[in-house]
């Protein structure tokens, strides 16, 4: 039996609105809402554990615990969306003292996290008649709205600021997006964008729907049922912070419908450059201020006034979790030496979380994190030249065995 969705509720005031008044934001006080199911129906749902992977796809595969009313849409927006994998590691982790150390490769078909959350936000927007989605979004998540929107017949619409690379645009132009370059920078961008949501009916897939963190939340699902329990620490990269909270969501559903017998702890990583929710945390603050971005070769994580920032903080604190900060330095190291001991690519964004690694074990009670899950949240190919240098580039060997062997005797 399916858990039964029965609306949206304020994560502030409480406040609840049916699923037919869909609203991005608390009507009452702008907090976010989370997808409410009837008391006892998640469990219910779980009774007889969490259902076994067969290679569907995720929207099916966790149907049980996803609002979704017209089971036929899956069939019209699927793009192949199935749980991520998760690796033991072989070499990086036992290398550094970590002996249980697991990579979440959170990368769907258009290469990053963001396709859990867009695939059940394309359903919605289906179910509430849309014809068009949009947000605001130079990069994964705008890629992912275009794929998901063109595949099941809608037209995706991407908002993106002046200054942006062609390359950054690239996916969301093949995926037929119809990119909207503001002539302002990104938070003008977003209330462009907001602005056509308002005036045109269209279906926002951004940042606060909280059917996207509904869908991310399943992220949590996955681990618990791959690794047979619950890990004891999960590295968790924060921009907007959507992803850990919507990983606070799953595993506290889990822990109430009695899956878990305890709650994780939650680490979240941002970057040395863009870090206000760390900051935040360090300061013992309960709310997060933006802050001035540095220079970073990372163009994803760097959110600098976070939208979730607050949830954040609540869900690394009550899980008795962490945040860590890690630089460019860090990240361009890891990315090397996941490709060397692991057979892993990952972007910069994704990389945050097993970087983070060596900081984390000197955090005092982290000494030794247990059974530790870094989410890996995009393919190297997002950003493919970020941890490599021209001078890499190999020079034309002549083609003889001598040559050869000399070359790689260098
Ligand atoms: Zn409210």
């Amino acid at each position: 039996m399916n858990a039964q969705c029965i609306g949206l509720v304020c994560r502030d005031c409480g406040t609840r609105v049916t699923e037919s008044e869909f609203s991005l934001s608390c009507p009452k006080c702008g907090a976010p809402m989370r997808v409410e199911f009837a008391p006892g129906s998640i469990r219910e749902a779980l009774k007889n554990g969490l259902p076994e992977y067969d290679g569907r796809s995720y929207l099916r595969q966790w149907r049980c615990v996803l609002p979704i009313s017209d089971e036929s849409l899956i069939d019209r927006v699927t793009l192949g969306e199935t749980e991520t994998s998760l690796l033991r590691s072989h070499r990086y982790g036992p290398s550094r003292g970590i002996k249980d150390l697991y990579f979440k490769i959170e990368q769907g078909p258009t290469l990053s996290l963001k396709d859990r959350g867009t695939a059940l936000c394309v359903i919605k927007a289906l179910e509430t008649g849309a014809h068009t989605v949009c947000l605001a979004s130079s990069g994964n998540n705008a890629a992912s709205v275009s794929a998901y929107g063109s595949r099941a017949g809608l037209r995706p619409v991407v908002f993106v600021q002046k200054q942006v690379s062609a390359a950054k645009i690239f996916k969301s132009l093949v995926y037929g997006g119809k990119v909207v370059r503001i002539d302002g920078d990104m938070a003008t961008a977003s209330r462009v964008c907001s602005e056509m949501v308002r005036e045109k009916g269209w279906y926002q897939c951004g940042g606060p729907n909280p059917y996207r963190v509904a869908g991310k939340r399943t992220f949590a699902y996955g681990i618990v049922q791959q690794l047979g329990r619950v890990p004891d620490t999960v590295l968790i990269p924060c921009g907007g912070g959507a992803g850990m909270v919507a990983a606070f969501d799953g595993f506290s559903e889990m822990l109430e419908a009695g899956v878990i017998d305890r709650m994780p702890r939650l680490v979240g990583v941002q970057l040395e450059a863009c870090c206000p929710t760390a900051t935040a945390f360090r300061e013992g603050k309960d709310v997060v201020v933006p802050v001035e971005k540095k220079p970073s070769l990372s163009d994803a994580i760097m959110n600098n006034n976070p939208y979730w920032g607050k949830y954040c903080l609540q869900a690394v604190r009550s899980t008795g979790g962490t945040m860590i900060t890690v630089s460019d330095e860090d990240f361009i190291r890891t990315i090397r030496n996941l490709g060397r001991e692991e057979g892993l690519f990952t972007e910069p964004a994704g990389s945050v979380s097993v970087a983070a690694l060596d900081k984390l074990v000197k955090v005092p009670g982290f000494e030794d994190p247990g059974v530790t899950v870094c989410n890996l949240t995009g393919h190297g190919l997002n950003s493919p030249q970020v941890a490599t240098s021209d001078s890499e580039y190999p020079e034309p060997v002549t083609p003889t065995l001598e040559a050869v062997e000399a070359f790689l005797a260098q």
